[in-house]
């Protein structure tokens, strides 16, 4: 299946947010009318990704995806369901929808705490917008929300076993 690349508005944000952490492209216009992301979607070979039962004639070769439910967790599994994300779980920033890049420790030094750096484990910058992103309390609960909202196991970055800090203590 080839990724499916969506647009929205702000009244799905939150399923925004939740599906780029997931992996997928999805572009927010904010205060955006229906026509104007049909317009967008037709520009960019996106899918509409809406709460409006409205489908203008003008713009009927355009694919569009319908959101029923009130619930940002059936919502993301109806969407994981019927499309192919772009990328890994949080292979995207969740403010600005850019493909985060990995970063290394030395790379990251005054951006992240220190104790983050010193872990080792993935780090990402966003390339848009430039936020650091690390694993944690937070990405866990995330992935526990995914995993809740699929009903299933997600493949999740992890922070790698410290092997280095057992050599430098031999005798403990
Ligand atoms: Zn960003």
């Amino acid at each position: 299946m080839t990724p499916t690349r969506f647009v929205t508005d702000a009244s799905l944000a939150l399923v925004a947010r939740r599906l780029r952490q997931l992996g997928y492209d999805v572009e927010l216009h904010r205060g955006a009318r229906l026509e104007e992301l049909l317009e967008a979607a037709a520009r960019d070979g996106r899918t509409v990704l809406t709460r409006s039962a409205r489908k203008p004639k003008r713009w009927s070769a355009v694919a569009t995806v319908r959101v029923e439910d009130a619930d940002p967790a059936a919502t993301v599994r109806s969407v994981a369901g019927q499309a192919e994300p772009s990328g890994a779980p949080l292979s995207r920033c969740s403010h600005c929808n850019h493909p985060l890049r990995v970063r290394s420790a030395f790379e990251a030094h005054g951006e992240v705490p220190g104790r983050v750096a010193r872990r080792g484990g993935p780090l990402w910058s966003c390339t848009g917008c430039g936020q650091w992103f690390w694993l944690g309390s937070h990405t866990d609960g995330l992935r526990a929300w995914f995993e809740g909202a699929l009903g299933r196991a997600i493949a999740w970055p992890e922070v790698p076993p410290r092997e280095e800090g057992r050599k430098t203590h031999p005798d403990r």
